[in-house]
């Protein structure tokens, strides 16, 4: 792939490769840009800003309905693609592809609701003389940085919104996985957004990620990625706007008055969904202990029948984590949990980047496959006696992005939602519930801020205040 920068496609001086996860060959490379580059990147961006300016909200929209139109035209080059570079299953990156059209298609239609409101200036003391009002302005260049484990879906998430808003972006996706951001690049292109709205840069996070967080002319940084990167970068951002996307170790709890079959397959599919590698994956179970057991006698057997293997295979249930090493990792995480007393009740082992889907039950709170993000296909169940006890669990946590409880008790789950300290409680169903035009985002060491373009697009923009004296 090539980088985008100044309105031109560049090469590096040099470049990675990008490998397949499920087979460890290459599938392409990408330019491995350098700090100094991104000055230069940032001053196309600036251009681009002025570009923007002169699109107005019903042009901004017809641009971001035809790169929507483009999605759907290249929806299975782009799942393909996705698969590849990810190693989701073709079904996961399908329905990749999907929501990405959503995401765009709603951004379009927030384009043409961007306003701001009447200041009513006559009710403060002697302002009497003036009428007025404040306009919602773009705040400017926005580097937007991503993870790999949706790079069309978690891009278009700050791409869109943002350019919705009219400012220009600087792209920088996960080195793992960059490709789709090249295609993705030029369907925005190919539906008239202006040459400099747009920049795609590729490198080392540590160089070109910290070298946009620093650049004072980049006015916010959109971040999703881990909690250990976001918090360095809060620290090096100077004066610009953040926003956070970060990780979890999300919980669910499993009431006795649950509807055990509508629970376990949706619990089995939070936690083993892209080989556990998303945000909101299902990793602590809470199970009232008059139903435990017969959670575990129900669950187990589902968990046993997801087919691993090759995610281009439409069969395939679940494809390989993103590298061999995040497999050890995980895998050294489980060895810890069952040294200090944990029960492995199925899987545990894992082969190249193949982890099986494992489910540990007993496992002290403060073993890493609790009480961190394992972003791996491995969920930790427990019991619990009271309702109060197990919300207490799920709120010891450095997390809080969302969490579920299934209930029939609608005191119980309005509890739930008032005390659980997360951005989303989603009742009778998975904590890994989203679509995409809801307010979506954590609190704690989970983020700042909202994504889902209407909420984006309002930390995409500020405030611009006009005041009218007039002569009465
Ligand atoms: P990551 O290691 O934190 O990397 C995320 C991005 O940050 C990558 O583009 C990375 O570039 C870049 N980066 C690394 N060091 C940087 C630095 N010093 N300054 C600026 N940028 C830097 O995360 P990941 O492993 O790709 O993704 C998994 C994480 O994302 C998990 O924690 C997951 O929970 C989180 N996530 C959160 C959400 C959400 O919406 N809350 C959604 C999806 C994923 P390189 O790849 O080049 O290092």
């Amino acid at each position: 792939m090539k980088a985008y920068v100044n309105g031109r496609w560049i090469e590096g001086e040099g470049d990675f490769q990008v490998l397949n996860p499920y087979n460890n060959q290459q599938i392409g490379s990408a330019p491995l840009l350098s700090s100094q580059e991104v000055r230069e990147v940032v001053k196309g961006a600036r251009e681009g800003l002025a570009q923007m300016e002169s699109l107005s909200r019903y042009e901004r929209y017809q641009i971001l309905q035809r790169t929507a139109q483009g999605l759907k035209q290249d929806s299975e080059k782009l799942a393909q693609l996705l698969s590849l570079e990810v190693g989701k299953t073709i079904r996961e990156a399908r329905g990749e592809v999907s929501r990405a059209i959503q995401t765009v298609t709603l951004s379009s239609e927030e384009a043409k609701r961007i306003s701001g409101e009447v200041v009513p200036f006559d009710s403060a003391p002697g302002s009497g003389d003036r009428i007025g009002f404040y306009l919602r302005v773009p705040i400017g260049v926005v580097g937007a940085i991503t993870p790999f484990n949706f790079p069309l879906n978690l891009a278009l998430h700050k791409v869109a919104p943002a350019l919705a808003a009219g400012n220009s972006v600087i792209l920088k996706p996960a080195s793992a996985t960059p490709l789709t951001s090249e295609l993705l690049c030029r369907l925005l292109l190919q539906a008239g957004l202006p040459p400099k709205g747009i920049s795609l840069v590729t490198g080392r996070g540590e160089e070109v990620g910290e070298a946009l967080v620093r650049d004072e002319k980049v006015r916010m940084i959109t971040f999703t990625g881990s909690l250990d990167v976001g918090r360095r970068i809060m620290q090096g951002l100077g004066l610009k706007k953040a926003t956070m996307e970060l990780g979890s170790n999300s919980a669910v709890i499993v009431e006795k008055d649950a509807i055990l079959s509508e629970a376990l397959p949706r619990i089995r599919d939070g936690a083993f969904a892209l080989a556990g590698q998303v945000c909101i994956s299902v990793q602590r179970v809470y199970a009232h202990k008059e139903i435990y057991d017969d959670f575990l006698d129900g669950f187990i057997p589902l968990v046993r029948e997801i087919k691993s293997g090759d995610p281009l295979d439409g069969t395939t249930d679940m494809g390989p984590m993103i590298s061999p090493q995040a497999a050890r990792r995980a895998k050294e995480w489980v060895d810890e949990a069952i040294d200090r007393g944990g029960k492995l009740l199925t899987g545990g082992g894992v082969k190249g980047s193949f982890m099986e889907p494992t489910v540990l039950t007993e496992v002290p709170r403060d073993c890493r496959v609790s009480s961190q993000e394992a972003f791996a296909p491995l969920v930790v169940v427990n019991p619990y006696g009271e309702l109060d006890e197990a919300i207490e669990e799920v709120n010891k946590s450095i997390y809080g992005l969302q969490a579920g409880i299934y209930t029939q008790d609608l005191d119980r789950a309005l509890k739930a939602a008032r005390r659980i300290e997360v951005g989303g409680v989603i009742i009778n169903d998975i904590p890994t519930f989203r679509v995409d035009l809801m307010p979506y985002g954590g609190v704690k060491g989970s983020g700042l801020g909202r994504e889902g373009p209407k909420y984006a697009i309002e930390e995409f923009t500020e405030p611009k205040l006009v005041s009218i004296r007039f002569h009465k």
